[in-house]
């Protein structure tokens, strides 16, 4: 499969080279970068700084797009929404790790995925995904006694908060409870903000160093506590996972398909 990298110069998209440089199926076609990045013209595997790869760094979308079979997309909201509408007239496989969408451009996402196959994840970890599992799991047994706060650390140049993956924890939290997380969700708390409301899904940020990514959900009791924690060391999970979901794309009908489509 002839995978092209969005955003290939980014700390996400140089992970990508490297581990799509080891996977016998994957032949890299090239990677975007934005028009006047110094990187244009480059290797690949010069970015990466990995052996050469052949395939090189440019700013035109819509040529990348033509050489490939599926795009990988780790970089803006409004870069990934441009991406997906060139990649819907060409009926191309878009896998998005963006993260940090509003809501018209999820449901332009959708829109298009009726044109080609879109897998959209906030997290492309196996463990997160068995942990939003969990999540709706033990939240579907547990009654609004147990309040559920999740906590989330990135390192210091992430731009967005919540993480998209703590919004989907939060999710998934919500649906067990069989509630909607947007009437639920207190995002942030400062000053005198009053008593708890019960059924209230609460999330606290932190932000520092290098951290790759760490959540935990708690669901807290009087009494007792249950915490479940995950804890990314390397960026290579998320990297090996979007191409293992480019893969399972081959031959895939066109629709909006989510990690879990791809793991379980
Ligand atoms: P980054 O800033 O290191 O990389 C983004 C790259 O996109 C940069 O190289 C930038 O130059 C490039 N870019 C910007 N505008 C562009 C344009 N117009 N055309 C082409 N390229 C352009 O960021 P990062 O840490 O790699 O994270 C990127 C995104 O991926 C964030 O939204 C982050 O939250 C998300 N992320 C998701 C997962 C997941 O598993 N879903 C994991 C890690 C990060």
């Amino acid at each position: 499969m002839k995978i092209g990298i969005i955003g290939c110069a980014g700390r996400m998209g140089r992970e990508l080279i490297r581990e799509a440089s080891s996977i016998s199926e994957v032949e890299l076609s090239g990677g975007l970068e934005r028009a006047g990045s110094e990187v244009i013209g480059r290797d690949l595997g010069e970015v990466a700084t990995i052996e050469i790869q052949g395939a090189y760094v440019t700013s035109d979308l819509e040529a990348l797009v033509k050489s490939s079979d599926a795009l990988i997309d780790f970089t803006l909201p409004e870069v990934t929404i441009e991406v997906a509408r060139v990649a819907a007239n060409y009926g191309k496989a878009h896998i998005i790790g963006t993260t940090g969408f509003s809501e018209s451009q999820i449901s332009e996402i959708k829109n298009l995925s009726g044109k080609m196959p879109v897998v959209m994840s906030s997290n492309f970890s196996i463990g997160v995904n068995l942990l939003f599992k969990l999540t709706e799991q033990v939240a579907s047994t547990l009654d609004l006694d147990y309040d559920i706060e999740i906590l989330e650390m990135h390192h210091r140049k992430k731009i967005d908060a919540p993480s998209g993956t703590a919004l989907s924890i939060g999710e998934a939290a919500a649906r067990g409870r069989k509630a909607q997380l947007k009437t639920q969700a207190r995002y942030s708390r400062e000053g005198r903000v009053g008593e708890r409301k019960p059924g209230e899904i609460g999330f606290a940020t932190l932000r520092g160093g290098d951290v790759v990514g760490d959540h935990t959900v708690i669901f807290a009791a009087n009494g007792e506590r249950l915490e479940l924690t995950h804890k990314a060391s390397s960026r290579n999970i998320f990297a090996r996972g979007a191409i293992h979901a480019a893969l399972w794309t081959d031959g895939r009908k066109p629709g909006l398909y989510s990690m879990m489509d791809v793991v379980v």
